[in-house]
């Protein structure tokens, strides 16, 4: 479990690198989160709590929206939270759920392997980043049309 070390009045930097495996648990999110975490920030004693910010970072597996294929990405969050001056022991603040938590909320919105996606072929089911599969996809149902040009992101 990921601590951090304070000290009365003053700020302290720190920074760490472990595995999520081992910060969070062997069963965190299973594998969408896997390999080496890195987390840099600091600790400051600003009277009524103390304040820690700074930046995580993890890689980030998962199954693209539009064309199904497994893909990464880095993540990279800034936090700051403050903690009340009782959660404190021995110098140390647990920051285990502080930084789990940033991790699940970095999860963005859309799951695309890249910005321009072009998905799969809606005739045969083709992953058209691979290139043209041939189909004709000009029968399209006119209801559908309009949206042939909209961009979805
Ligand atoms: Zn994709
Ligand atoms: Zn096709």
């Amino acid at each position: 479990m990921p601590h951090v070390q304070t000290t009365k009045g003053g700020i302290l930097p720190f920074e760490f690198g472990a595995t999520t495996e081992k910060l969070f648990g062997e069963d965190f999110a299973d594998d969408e989160f896997s390999g080496d975490v890195k987390v840099f920030g600091e600790v400051a004693d600003v009277g009524s709590c103390f304040v820690v910010r700074g930046r995580i970072e993890c890689q980030r597996n998962f199954t693209c929206d539009r064309c199904l294929t497994q893909a990464t990405e880095k993540i990279s969050s800034k936090f700051a939270e403050e903690f009340d001056k009782s959660a404190v022991i021995d110098d140390l603040i647990d920051v285990t759920e502080l930084l789990r938590d940033e991790l699940l909320l970095s999860r963005p919105m859309k799951n695309l392997c890249k910005a321009d996606c072009k998905g799969l072929c809606p005739v045969c089911g083709a992953n058209l980043n691979d290139g043209e599969c041939g189909c004709d996809k000009a029968v399209i149902n006119p209801k559908l049309a309009v949206l042939k040009d909209f961009k979805f992101d």
